[in-house]
């Protein structure tokens, strides 16, 4: 169905410079939004203003559907546009949008609230507010004007043409993606990095994401779902370059040099130090885990301070402090949670301890730490020439 949409987004919170690089991201997130619905679109921005205008074979709840994950976008507007014919011809235009969008206004308080955006437009705002609130009470004359707490506020914004909205229906909110730096993802099969990542790019962040695994011990379809996964976050994040990287000969050398109670955070030390080195050749300036503290051993504060100790970088947790029922929640909402809850074995349970150190002293992991001189550099070197790097798209 061919419509037009006006796109709100916060506008006030920008200025100067960063707003014209703030609306070019928005656009940009916007068209590839778009460029996966069956339909031609077009994405124009004029004087603070950005319209999306088509549809096709696309119905409308899928363009809203597809511009509500858009970060950026505070509110999108279904607009009636039309021809400026003269403030009569705008009335006969303001009934037709009350029927087309079956407004039933019996018994409720509105008002009109009209942008004159083209200065030349001969009537003044206020005339137009008044001219159009009659035409209404004439159409419907149980309705009531209240121009201070009215039920349903009709916009009119006059330009080269004239826009005609009422219903605002709520956007994501955020930056668009591309405003806000690029970080590597540490992505695993689990709840709750996909939504870690989900809220680095609300806050406009580009992604890349790293993926350890451990054939044979983790299988396939493990790797899938992580694959699956960056899919379905690439909805919001844009594109993924996700690397797969073999963990298993590190894993199995940490295995048999170190105790088994400090495996968890000697494997967690290298993947952090891994996820660095592919963080530099993407050009990322950080790390993005889900960790959240106290919810497992290798999560209380002495194990994040640990794992944190390698990294040169700014790791960034945004679950820190949430609940697991709070980032289900989420995970719920954006549409993660029934594949992370996949069964499939994740590469850290394989070779966990009983008893894992919940308060290790970074001193005592370094001294175990030694014990792999001998080859592990070697064998991140192996493992980051043979990692694999898959482009995933939405
Ligand atoms: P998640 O639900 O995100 O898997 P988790 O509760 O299982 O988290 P851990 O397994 O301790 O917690 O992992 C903590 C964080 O470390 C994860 O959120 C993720 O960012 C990273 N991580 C863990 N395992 C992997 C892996 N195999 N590949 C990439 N990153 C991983
Ligand atoms: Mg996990």
């Amino acid at each position: 169905m061919e419509q037009t949409y006006l796109i709100k987004y916060g506008e006030i919170a920008i200025k100067g410079k960063n707003r014209h690089l703030f609306e070019e991201a928005l656009v940009r997130q916007i068209r590839l939004a778009l460029e996966r619905l069956d339909g031609e679109f077009e994405t124009t921005w004029e004087q603070g203003r950005i319209y999306v205008e088509g549809g096709g074979a696309a119905e409308s709840w899928e363009v809203i559907d597809a511009l509500s994950k858009v970060f950026g976008i505070v509110g999108i507007c279904p607009v009636k546009k039309v021809e400026d014919r003269g403030l009569e011809a705008l009335g006969d235009d303001m009934v037709r949008f009350l029927e087309e969008g079956e407004y039933d206004l019996a018994g409720r308080t509105f008002k009109v609230v009209t942008r004159r955006a083209r200065k030349s437009y001969p009537t003044e705002s206020m005339e137009v507010n008044a001219y159009l609130g009659g035409r209404i009470l004439d159409w419907c004359p149980q309705a009531q004007v209240d121009v201070h707490e009215p039920e349903t506020v009709f916009h009119v914004e006059i330009r080269d043409k004239i826009y005609i909205y009422s219903r605002v229906i709520p956007g994501p909110g955020g930056m668009p993606v591309g405003t806000g730096g690029r970080s590597m993802l540490l992505l695993s099969g689990g709840i709750d990095s996909p939504v870690a990542g989900y809220m680095m790019a609300k806050r406009g962040v580009v992604l890349d994401a790293v993926y350890f695994h451990a054939p044979p011990y983790t299988s396939e379809r493990a790797r899938q779902k992580v694959e699956d996964l960056a899919r379905e976050i690439a909805v919001y994040t844009g594109p993924i370059r996700l690397h797969v990287v073999n963990f298993t000969d590190i894993q199995l050398y940490i295995y048999e040099k170190c105790p088994h109670d400090e495996l968890t955070i000697i494997m967690r030390r290298y993947m952090m130090k891994i996820a660095e080195i592919f963080a530099a050749k993407c050009r990322c300036l950080s790390l993005v885990t889900g960790e959240s503290v106290g919810q497992v051993a290798s999560q209380t504060m002495q194990s994040l301070a640990v794992t944190n100790a390698v990294c040169t970088m700014p790791v960034f947790r945004p679950l820190i402090a949430f609940d697991k029922q709070e980032i289900v929640e989420i995970a719920e909402r954006i549409g993660t949670f029934e594949t992370s809850i996949l069964p499939y074995e994740d590469c850290c349970t394989i070779f966990v301890a009983k008893h894992p150190v919940t308060k290790p002293n970074l001193k005592v992991i370094e001294r175990s730490e030694k014990k792999l001189a001998e080859k592990i550099d070697a064998l991140v070197e192996e493992a980051v020439a043979t990692t694999e790097v898959v482009e995933i798209k939405a």
